[in-house]
């Protein structure tokens, strides 16, 4: 299947730069060669130019959050049917900040991938461990245990639209990078685990991205691994040329 990029901006980035990195990526997706799907995922207020800017292209419309009620007094937050009214196909939960910052436990990230596949929205499912767990030998308990929480009582229909992102917590943001080893193991986990709740052909149908310090150096090894389907990007996915990079690695 060709490699899904999503690129994770944060709190970062502007209303010009949706304009001009869309006007850069176009013709790097549209081609008919093209071996990568990408996902852009600005801050909410962006999500509409991006909806402009991408009308008629390929590129995918990301958010980075949404709230498990339907609407109501929760002062900062952003429904699901905020979401579809910007057309967003994805949306990122459990992303490690949340779950360290805002309190976004694996209860809430069930809650919100179910309700997100009611609506259509492909929820892209963070897990990762932190540094400490992985020195201590607890990578995979971790991430497994976040995994199973996440998706517990899917069906299959609902795992299909499921994607996953692989985001050791110690690589996000800090430029150490797991190696593309460690990596692919971890994937070869993850995607055990989703054929013990489906079937083999069913969770090689999920995508399971890498995310943690992807570069435009590092991402052609890394999408190379058989286990890697697509890297979540964030710092490189604010930079034209890094990210353009990243998005010809795939081919
Ligand atoms: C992320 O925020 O999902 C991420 C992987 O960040 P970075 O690429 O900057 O490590």
């Amino acid at each position: 299947m060709a490699k899904l990029i999503i690129g994770n901006w944060k709190m970062n980035g502007d209303s010009a730069l949706v304009t001009t990195m869309v006007a850069q990526l176009k013709p790097l997706v549209s081609s008919a060669e093209s071996e990568a799907k990408v996902v852009l995922c600005p801050p909410f207020p962006y999500l509409g130019v991006l909806k402009e800017v991408v009308s008629g292209t390929a590129i995918g419309i990301g958010a980075q959050n949404v709230h498990t009620q339907p609407s109501g007094a929760f002062t900062g937050e952003v429904s699901v049917s905020m979401l579809q009214e910007w057309n967003t196909t994805h949306c990122i939960i459990g992303h490690s900040e949340r779950r360290q910052y805002f309190g976004e436990t694996d209860e809430l990230v069930h809650q919100k991938a179910t309700l997100l596949l009611e609506k259509s929205i492909q929820p892209v499912i963070c897990v990762g461990e932190s540094l400490e767990q992985r020195e201590s030998g607890q990578h995979e308990t971790t991430v497994l245990g976040q995994l199973s929480k996440a998706l517990e009582g899917m069906d299959p229909n609902q795992l299909s639209k499921c994607i996953i992102a692989y985001e050791p917590v110690w690589a996000i943001g800090t430029g150490k990078t797991a190696t593309a080893e460690q990596a692919n193991q971890m994937h070869s986990t993850i995607r055990q685990k989703l054929t013990t709740l489906s079937n083999e052909s069913l969770s090689r149908s999920i995508p399971i991205l890498y995310g943690g310090s992807v570069n435009a150096k590092n991402s052609g090894e890394l999408l190379q691994q058989p286990e890697i389907d697509g890297s979540l990007v964030g710092g490189a996915s604010l930079k034209l040329e890094d990210f353009s990079q990243i998005i010809q690695s795939c081919s």
